[in-house]
């Protein structure tokens, strides 16, 4: 077995896979090391939501950068993912939440990006003909979609194999540290692996390795939960949140619903446990129902709730390392980094391979929480 590569990958997300494929197709060796299996974690269990729409401002660049990569997807890991091109929208249920909205979409033109749109009750209907009719507007990023996140992350993972990756699943890192020019790991396995470069992409366990490095990075492990209804008649083409209370809604191509949108319910990250809280799930459901009164009928047929790691102001760590050479970060993504990772893993691979990135990351830096 080859102990040594170019990038030792902490963590078999789609990060980890998608910084993994980006290193490969650059031309370095690359061992990703995952304690669980690929896509256990966040990366499998999200809502799938590609979404450019009402994004923090310093993510709207690699948001929009990511996008790009979604329409073209399957000429990049050859697979299509399940990527569909849908609207996202999010529905204002007053006339206060309405000019909330409103002034956003102005704030994201005035900084030079065109693809929020404000909707109104007429247009809303064309869009989603079963919405409440006491709904009187949206915001809209029309050109955006939802994907299969297992699908995704595996084809990220079979893509950067297929390139010379390889993946090590059941395997730990437990300590790392600088020999040298170069990173040792060592594996739950005892075994030591050695890279030039390390990328620390352990998503709510990422804290621990950052520490290793002197970084302070206060993840907190989230739960995150998501409801899956029975068939219903179509009725729903767009990917659907609420202005004012937590929603992500979409009906899937087979007419499931999947609902999810932020109620958490419990992680306990070190034995890989999540629990539901029903009375949050019951909020989502009242939401639902809210939003589009056809929901009434629906009956849940399974939930679940995933653990992803969330940063105190809700962006994530990308970045080199503030304390040492040829270490990086990219974790922390705050229950939307399934529609960053296209992007993010190119500008991992360019920060590694090239030692520069012309994406501007340095909001993310993981030296605001020094
Ligand atoms: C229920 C839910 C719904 C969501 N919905 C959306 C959505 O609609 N749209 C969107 O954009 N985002 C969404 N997200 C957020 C998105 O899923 C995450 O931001 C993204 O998947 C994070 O990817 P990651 O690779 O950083 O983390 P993860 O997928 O958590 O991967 C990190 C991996 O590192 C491994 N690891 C940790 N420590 C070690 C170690 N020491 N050694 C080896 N391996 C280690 C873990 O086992 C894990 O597999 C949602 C999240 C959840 C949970």
């Amino acid at each position: 077995m080859n102990k040594t590569a170019d990038l030792i990958v902490v963590g078999g997300g789609i990060h980890g896979c998608a910084a993994a494929l980006n290193s490969a197709m650059s031309g370095l060796s690359v061992i990703v090391f995952e304690k669980d299996t690929v896509a256990r974690h966040a990366s499998g269990t999200n809502a799938g939501g590609v979404r450019r729409l009402g994004r923090h401002f310093a993510e709207i660049p690699l948001s929009q950068r990511s996008m790009e990569i979604w329409h073209r997807i399957e000429d990049l890991v050859d697979d299509d993912c399940g990527f569909q091109n849908a609207p996202q929208i999010r529905v204002a249920e007053t006339k206060a939440e309405l000019e909330a909205l409103r002034a956003r979409a102005a704030d994201v033109c005035a900084l030079g990006f065109k693809h929020e749109t404000i909707i109104g009750r007429g247009e809303l209907r064309e869009y989603l003909p079963a919405v409440a009719g006491h709904c009187v507007g949206a915001l809209a990023s029309l050109d955006d979609g939802f994907a299969l996140p297992y699908q995704t992350t595996f084809a990220f993972q079979r893509k950067a194999q297929a390139l010379g990756a390889k993946f090590h699943e059941k395997t730990a890192v437990q300590t790392v540290h600088r020999t040298g020019g170069d990173w040792t790991v060592t594996c739950s396995n005892g075994e030591t692996f050695v890279g030039r470069y390390l990328l620390n992409c352990a998503g709510a366990w990422a804290g621990g390795i950052a520490q290793q490095l002197g970084e302070r990075a206060p993840v907190e492990a989230v739960a995150p939960m998501m409801i899956v209804t029975n068939r219903m008649p179509p009725f729903c083409r767009a990917v659907v949140g609420a202005a004012g209370r937590p929603l992500s809604f979409k009906q899937m191509p087979n007419g499931t619903v999947v609902i999810g949108g932020a109620r958490r319910g419990r992680a306990e990250p070190g034995s890989n446990v999540t629990e539901i809280n029903f009375e949050q799930l019951r909020l989502s459901a009242e939401t639902a129902i809210g939003i589009f009164p056809i929901m009434a009928n629906a009956t849940i047929i399974r939930s679940w709730s995933g653990i992803e790691g969330c940063m105190p102001d809700r962006i994530p760590v990308i970045g080199p390392s503030s304390t040492e050479e040829n270490a990086f970060h990219a974790f922390g993504f705050s229950e939307h980094g399934f529609q960053l990772a296209p992007a993010v893993g190119e500008v991992m691979a360019e920060l590694i391979a090239k030692g520069s990135t012309d994406a501007p990351i340095e909001p993310f830096s993981i030296k605001r929480f020094a």
